[in-house]
C-alpha cells in the first residue's frame, strides 16, 4: 500500500491551508504552488516548500495541468489533492496525474467524468431506486418535442445546462411563449461558460430546499454516508449559510437520502469524499440533483457533527486503505452553522468588492472555527473567488450554534471591503431562518438592502424626537418654548449619560 509522504495542494487560499493543516497532523510534507498575485498569501507560508506556477489569470497558473505535474517530479510529490474548484472536478487533470505515477487525493477519472455530466449522471443511477425530478431524460435537440414535455411536466420549468456548475447555466421558464427565448440564453451561456452547449429540462421545484448528503467510499467498495448539510440560503443559486443537520429531516428521511446517495456513488463506483444534491419540495419529497466529486466547500459543517475529518479520511482512502469507520458507528452530535464571508457587497446586489482587508480580526472562543486565507493588510485579489473565510459554529443544538453564530459575527471585525457578514447576521436573527422554515427563495423573499441600515441607537433616536418636539413647540407660541428647550437638555443629558 503506497503512503503518501509528500503532497501538493493544487489550489489556494482557505482549502490550501486546510488541507495542508491535516497533512502536517498526518506527518506529511505539503508543497504549494501559487500564481504572482499569491506570492505573500498565507498557504505559501504555512507550506514546507512552495513553487510559483505563473500569473495571477487561473487559466495561466492553477489551472496549469502539466506545470503542476512537473513541479510534482521536480519535488519528489507523491499525491496531489486539488480542493474545489479550479482542476478539482477535471477527470483530464485526474487522468494525467495517474498516468504520472502520482496519487489524486479524490475519486477515479472515470467517476468524474460520469458525474460531471449532470445527464450522464442521471443516466448511470437510472438502474438504481433514486427518485428524479421530472424531465427530459437527455440532452434537447428537438424544441417542439422539448415543449410538449414541458407542457406535460407543467410550468415552471427549469433549462439546465449539462456540464453546469457554479450556479451557472440556468434558466427559468415561466410560461410557454417566454421558452425559445430562455432556451436561446441557456444555449449561448452554457457554451460560453462550460464549452458545451446540452442543456434539458426539469421541473422546477417551487418553494425547494437544497439538501446533501456527504458521502465517503473507499477503493474496496464500502461507502458510507455521513448525514446531511441545509444549504438553501443562496444568492445567485449559489450558497451563503449552511448547516448540519438539516432543521427539517426526520429520521427516517434522513435514512431513506443517506441510502439513495450511498447508491449514487455505488452507481459511478465512487471512491473518495463526495456529495450528493438533493431537492426537496416543502412535502419533504427528495429528487436527486447531481453528485460533486470532491471536497466541498461547507464540508466542515459535517466534521462539526460527526468529528471526522474529511481530508484525513480522502488521504486514507487514496493510499487504498479500507474505511475504518462503519455506518452504524456514526451519529449526529449537537448542529453546526457556516456562513461565507465573500468580500462582496449585500447592498449592491452581491456583487465583489474586492481591496485590502485594513482590519481583520478574527472571532474566537468556544464553538467557534474560521477557515480563512487572510490576515490584516492583505489584499484580495481580483481573479479568483472572493471569498475570504468560512465562519462555522458548533453547539449542542441548533439554537446554540445559532446564538455562537451571532455572538461571533458581531465580534469579526472587516474593514476595507463590504462583506456579507452583515447579510449573514440579518439571516441568523430572521425568524423564517430561526424557526426552519425557509426554502431557496430566502434571499429574494426577506432580503432588500433597507434591512441592514443600522437602526438608530437608543441615545439618538431619543435626541431626533427632541428635535422634532422642539420643531414642533417652536411654532407656538413664545411662552412655551421655553419649556420645550429646557427639556429637550434634559433629555439629551440623560441620553448622553447612557
Ligand atoms: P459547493 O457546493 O462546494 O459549495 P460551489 O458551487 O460554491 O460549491 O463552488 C465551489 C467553488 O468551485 C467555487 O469557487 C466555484 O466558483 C467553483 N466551481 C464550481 N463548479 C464549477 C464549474 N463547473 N466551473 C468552474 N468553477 C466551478
Ligand atoms: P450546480 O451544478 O450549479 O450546483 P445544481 O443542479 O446543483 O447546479 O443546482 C444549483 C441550485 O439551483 C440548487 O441548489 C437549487 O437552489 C437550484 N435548483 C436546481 N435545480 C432545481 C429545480 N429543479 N427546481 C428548483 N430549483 C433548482
Ligand atoms: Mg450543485
Amino acid at each position: 500500500m503506497p503512503s503518501i509522504r509528500k503532497l501538493l495542494v493544487a489550489n489556494r487560499g482557505e482549502i490550501a491551508l486546510r488541507i495542508m493543516r491535516t497533512c502536517r497532523e498526518m506527518g506529511i510534507q505539503t508543497v504549494a504552488i501559487y500564481s504572482e498575485a499569491d506570492r505573500h498569501a498565507l498557504h505559501v507560508r504555512y507550506a514546507d516548500e512552495a513553487v510559483c506556477v505563473g500569473p495571477a489569470p487561473s487559466s495561466e497558473s492553477y489551472l496549469k495541468a502539466d506545470t503542476i505535474i512537473e513541479v510534482c517530479r521536480r519535488l519528489g510529490v507523491d499525491a496531489i489533492h486539488p480542493g474545489y474548484g479550479f482542476l478539482s472536478e477535471n477527470a483530464r487533470f485526474a487522468q494525467l496525474v495517474r498516468e504520472a505515477g502520482l496519487i489524486f487525493v479524490g475519486p477515479s477519472p472515470e467517476s468524474i467524468e460520469v458525474m460531471g455530466s449532470k445527464l450522464a449522471a442521471k443516466a448511470a443511477v437510472s438502474t438504481y431506486n433514486i427518485p428524479m425530478v421530472p424531465g427530459t431524460p437527455s440532452a434537447i435537440s428537438d424544441r417542439a418535442e422539448a415543449k410538449v414535455i414541458s407542457a406535460q411536466i407543467g410550468y415552471p420549468i427549469l433549462i439546465k445546462a449539462s456540464a453546469g456548475g457554479g450556479g451557472k447555466g440556468m434558466r427559468i421558464v415561466e410560461r410557454e411563449e417566454d421558452f425559445d427565448e430562455q432556451m436561446d440564453r441557456a444555449v449561448s451561456e452554457a457554451i460560453s461558460a462550460f464549452g458545451d452547449g446540452s442543456v434539458f429540462i426539469e421541473k422546477y421545484v417551487t418553494s425547494p430546499r437544497h439538501i446533501e448528503i456527504q458521502v465517503l467510499g473507499d477503493q474496496h467498495g464500502n461507502i458510507i454516508h455521513l448525514f446531511e448539510r441545509e444549504c438553501s440560503v443562496q444568492r445567485r443559486h449559489q450558497k451563503v449559510v449552511e448547516e448540519a443537520p438539516s432543521a427539517v429531516l426526520t429520521p427516517e428521511i434522513r435514512a431513506e437520502m443517506g441510502r439513495c446517495a450511498v447508491d449514487v456513488a455505488r452507481a459511478c463506483g465512487y471512491y473518495g469524499a463526495g456529495t450528493v444534491e438533493f431537492i426537496v419540495d416543502d412535502q419533504l419529497n427528495f429528487y436527486f440533483l447531481e453528485m460533486n466529486t470532491r471536497l466541498q466547500v461547507e464540508h466542515p459543517v459535517t466534521e462539526q457533527i460527526t468529528g471526522v475529518d474529511l481530508v484525513k479520511q480522502m488521504i486514507y482512502i487514496a493510499e487504498g486503505k479500507e474505511l475504518a469507520i462503519k455506518q452504524e458507528d456514526l451519529e449526529i452530535k449537537g448542529h453546526a452553522v457556516e456562513v461565507r464571508v465573500y468580500a462582496e457587497d449585500p447592498t449592491n446586489n452581491f456583487l465583489p468588492d474586492v481591496g485590502t482587508l485594513q482590519t481583520y480580526v478574527r472571532p474566537q472562543g468556544n464553538g467557534v472555527r474560521v477557515d480563512d486565507g487572510f490576515e490584516q493588510d492583505m489584499e484580495i485579489p481580483i481573479y479568483y473567488d472572493p471569498m475570504i473565510a468560512k465562519l462555522i459554529t458548533y453547539g449542542n443544538d441548533r439554537t446554540e450554534a445559532i446564538q455562537k453564530m451571532i455572538r461571533a459575527i458581531d465580534e469579526y471585525q472587516i474593514t476595507g471591503v463590504q462583506t456579507t457578514l452583515p447579510f449573514c447576521r440579518y439571516v441568523m436573527g430572521h425568524s423564517a431562518f430561526t424557526s426552519g422554515n425557509f426554502d431557496t427563495h430566502f434571499v429574494n423573499r426577506y432580503f432588500t438592502p433597507d434591512v441592514l441600515k443600522p437602526a438608530p441607537d437608543a441615545a439618538e433616536a431619543q435626541l431626533a424626537a427632541v428635535l422634532a418636539a422642539q420643531l414642533f413647540a417652536n411654532r407656538k407660541p413664545a411662552a412655551t418654548n421655553g419649556t420645550a428647550v429646557t427639556e429637550a437638555k434634559e433629555s439629551r443629558w440623560k441620553a448622553n449619560r447612557r
